[in-house]
């Protein structure tokens, strides 16, 4: 966004919370972290030069390389001298009279702005359970998603992990090698599909950086923003046989592109199924204990419904004489001792505790800044009853705001950095569109927003997400609204409305003059 806004020649800052850049790779840095979305896909567009000199090492990247291109990036683009590290926003005020936003951070500073652009990420704001006894707790206890600098010794000590999503699945998989014992506290059992990680043939990368352009524009248009596609079939319609050999090859292939094997895996419950059962056979394949096969086996949501986790080794580790699966849905934790933790039947003890236990996503990152628009309402009671926008990009109320990645889009359910790029290239024409027709703020009408947050919802509804208690919903979060607020029609789907919207003169939106004045 820094680098396109420079493109027009405006002056921009940007306000990071932490040391550097990267995000989700500066604080994500516990072990086993790494993207499972291929690194060739999951990269740069915007720059040709870019993607053809950074060399991938891996099918997918580990954190410290995907920390490093961050880097390589802000240095290539010369970024860092607009950006403020160590600094938090805490509020973003508009002031209707004069059409300016007024940034306060944490170091006391205040800023004028004409645009506030959000780019806090949808899983930033980590979730800590409340157990009782944590802070008694004698022990290093870390989370996931703040995870420290330093290299943490696992060599020798009882950990106790809990939380089996994709952060969990991979750092029990790494804890594991080091750990004298390792404890997995499970209350959901995720599924998870093998990765078949490994190293990137120079070949492999050779072959996609010769056709580079048709592989992003493949992205571009896929339902996740990863150039692959279902077979268009409905699982529950094919023969035995047949989804056999499909979901055989689906699992070979490995990833994400698992839930695509049949067109109707995410829409249809006989169809999901299907696939449900394939992922249970294969559980119990690699899990030798068959009690423990059965815990591990996910049987309260569809499969996909909560965020899938890719993997090397995860059911496997459960064959280690040094890790042991505790089921906390029947005997749920009572609390945290010093020692170590107490289950309802039992008790643990421990020398590190480590908590996997995921973000108040989408919404919950955003809503930790005190953001006021018109009149001086605030997002967080604007959004109350869950959050509104327009496109997943503007919310009425709050002119010359703009949110990447921002509920209502596809967000979460896609490849981010295509995701993003998407919206960054929109919001810079929305930009440019304003400056070369002198307009002051725009915003969206009531009536494009109650429209967009209505065909949200009917798309959600057609699939088997909000079905499902997880993060997607909002419901690892005490008191947040249950609603599934993505966008489900598939990246390429968005892409054309926003596309639409633009080239018809931005439909939807009311732009105003300085003098306060509408456009018609
Ligand atoms: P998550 O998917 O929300 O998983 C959190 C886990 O903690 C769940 O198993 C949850 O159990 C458990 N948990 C939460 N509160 C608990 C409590 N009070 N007591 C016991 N268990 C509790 O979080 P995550 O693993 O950090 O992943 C979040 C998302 O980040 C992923 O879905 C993915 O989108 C992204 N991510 C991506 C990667 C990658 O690209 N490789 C890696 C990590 C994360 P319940 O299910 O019962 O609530």
């Amino acid at each position: 966004m820094l680098h396109r806004l420079r493109g027009l020649g405006l002056s921009a800052r940007v306000f990071e919370r932490g040391e550097g850049v990267g995000g989700t790779w500066y604080w994500n840095r516990y072990p086993g972290a790494r993207c499972d979305t291929e690194s060739v896909t999951y990269s740069y567009s915007f720059s040709e030069a870019l993607e053809q000199e950074w060399v991938w090492t891996e099918r997918y990247a580990p954190q410290p390389e995907l920390l490093a291109y961050a880097n390589h990036v802000a240095d290539r683009f010369e970024l860092r001298r607009d950006i403020q590290f160590q600094t938090a926003v805490t509020s973003a005020i508009y002031d209707d009279v004069v059409r300016k936003w007024t940034i306060s951070t944490d170091r006391g500073e205040k800023i004028n702005a004409r645009f506030c652009i959000s780019a806090v990420g949808c899983l930033s704001a980590a979730a800590l359970p409340d157990y009782p006894g944590l802070d008694d707790f004698a022990g290093e206890w870390y989370h996931t998603g703040h995870w420290p600098h330093e290299r943490v010794d696992f060599r020798g000590k009882r950990i106790g992990i809990i939380g089996t999503g994709s952060s969990g699945v991979q750092s029990t998989i790494a804890i594991a090698d080091e750990a004298a014992h390792l404890y997995v506290f499970q209350r959901t059992p995720n599924y998870s599909i093998p990765a078949w990680n490994g190293p990137l043939a120079p070949d492999a990368l050779h072959a996609v950086k010769a056709n580079y352009r048709q592989w992003r524009e493949a992205a571009r248009y896929a339902q996740i923003g990863i150039p692959f596609s279902s077979n268009g079939k409905s699982a529950k319609v094919a023969s035995p046989d047949e989804r056999e050999r499909e979901y055989e090859a689906a699992w070979a292939e490995g990833g994400f592109n698992f839930v695509m094997a049949y067109s109707d895996l995410l829409t249809d419950l006989e169809s999901n199924r299907t696939a449900a059962d394939f992922v249970a056979r294969k559980i119990r394949e690699k899990v030798k204990d068959p009690g423990v096969a059965e815990l591990l086996i996910p049987n309260d949501h569809p499969l996909g419904t909560k965020r899938l986790c890719v993997d090397t080794g995860y059911y496997e580790t459960f064959n280690r004489a040094n890790v042991t699966l505790v089921d906390i849905r029947r005997a749920p934790i009572e609390t945290i001792t010093p020692h170590g933790l107490r289950t309802t039947t039992e008790s643990y003890d421990l020398d590190m505790l480590v908590f996997a236990t995921g973000f108040d996503a989408i919404t919950g990152p955003l809503l930790k800044i005190d953001i006021r628009g018109k009149g001086g309402e605030l997002l967080q009671d604007k959004w109350a009853g869950g959050p509104r926008t327009y496109l997943g990009l503007t919310t009425v109320g709050f002119p010359n705001f703009f949110t990447i990645t921002g509920p209502g889009s596809p967000c979460v359910l896609s490849n981010m950095l295509v995701s993003i790029e998407q919206h960054v290239d929109w919001i810079t024409a929305c930009v440019e569109h304003m400056r070369n027709a002198h307009f002051a703020s725009v915003e969206p009408t009531l009536e494009a927003e109650n429209d967009w947050v209505k065909t949200v919802h009917d798309i959600g509804h057609t699939t088997l997400y909000p079905l499902t208690n997880s993060w997607y919903t909002g419901t690892n979060i005490q008191g947040k609204v249950r609603m599934f607020t993505p966008y489900a029609g598939g990246v390429g789907t968005y892409r054309r409305v926003c596309d639409a919207v633009a080239a018809d003169g931005y439909e939807g939106f009311e732009f105003t003059y300085a003098d306060g004045s509408a456009s018609i």
